[in-house]
């Protein structure tokens, strides 16, 4: 029986450097039926334990139809990505989940998508995007609009090329760009201007830091986007990713349970910002 305080063993099988401090690492439980029977929606969340130094939330970055395996993509910020991050392919991690609510992607069918990433935000939205890829007949147009701080920070190459080549809209920007950069540059919301997608029948995805968000939000109402096409994923400190403990409450709502994806709507009954 699966219970969900109890991490079970899985082992890395593979680590990819996506950028400087970046990796993607693919993981499979040791549990052959349990990683067969595993599924998940697209934005939905897992505990991680590294074994000695403590447990993350992090978002499955993969595609739902992958089964064999999951992906996370995870910036070595702090002590336990940082563990993560000299982990080898072979060594053991824990995980607990799949928890939080996911993007309800059904209610998408027959829309216009639009993806609107920061930074690492892009890990679950890659995983919609994977989702929507998959079942293409189902969606209208789709554009990718993803920001990052330097170049080198740029997530996913091959998986954007391969979008564009789908015939998905893509786009970058950096905010900080070098001499040999040549795309755009500046933050994200600078993006809405060149999409391709109409507001009409249109829903828009959001994932990446706070201040992103906010502004995010506050651009594409100027440009007629409605509170209920609009969701955004939030990241709060948690430790159970179950609904105890109570470190990612915001107002009566926790992340963890609730979220971690909130309608634009449910956001303003919020006590935040928008973040
Ligand atoms: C639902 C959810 C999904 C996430 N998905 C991803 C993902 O796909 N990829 C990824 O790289 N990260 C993701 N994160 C963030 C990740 O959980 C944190 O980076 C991680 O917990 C940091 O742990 P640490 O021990 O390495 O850092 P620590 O040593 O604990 O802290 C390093 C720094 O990061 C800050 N910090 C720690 N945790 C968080 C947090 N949850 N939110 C904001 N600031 C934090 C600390 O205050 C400190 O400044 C997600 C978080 C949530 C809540």
């Amino acid at each position: 029986m699966i219970t969900p305080e109890k991490p079970e063993l899985a082992e890395i099988i593979s680590v990819e450097q996506e950028t400087v401090d970046t990796k993607t690492f693919a993981v499979k439980y040791l549990d052959q039926k349990r990683q067969r029977d595993f599924f998940f929606i697209p934005g939905k969340f897992m505990m991680l334990s590294v074994f000695g130094f403590g447990e993350i939330p992090l978002s499955i970055s993969s595609s739902p139809y992958k089964t064999d395996s999951m992906q996370f993509t995870v910036v070595n910020v702090g002590n336990v990505t940082n563990a993560l991050h000299s982990l080898k392919k072979g060594d053991k991690i824990g995980l607990r989940g799949p928890f939080g609510n996911g993007f309800p992607m059904q209610r998408f069918r027959k829309k216009n998508i639009l993806f609107v990433s920061g930074g690492c935000g892009f890990a679950p939205l890659r995983s919609a995007i994977y989702a929507v890829q998959a079942k293409k007949s189902m969606f209208g147009r789709v554009s990718i609009l993803f920001g990052c701080k330097h170049p080198k920070n740029l997530l996913f190459g091959k998986d954007m090329e391969q979008w564009n080549r789908e015939g998905f809209q893509v786009l970058s920007t950096v905010d900080q760009p070098d001499e040999k950069w040549q795309g755009n540059a500046g933050v994200v919301t600078g993006l809405f201007g060149k999409m391709t997608v109409p507001v009409e029948n249109t829903v828009a995805l959001l994932c990446g830091p706070p201040i992103m968000i906010h502004f995010a939000l506050i651009e594409l109402r100027k440009l007629g986007f409605k509170d209920k096409q609009m969701y955004a994923s939030l990241e709060r400190m948690m430790q159970c990713g179950v609904g105890y403990c109570s470190h990612c409450n915001i107002g009566n709502k926790y992340t963890c349970i609730d979220g971690p994806i909130f309608n634009a709507a449910d956001l303003k009954e919020l006590p935040v910002k928008e973040d």
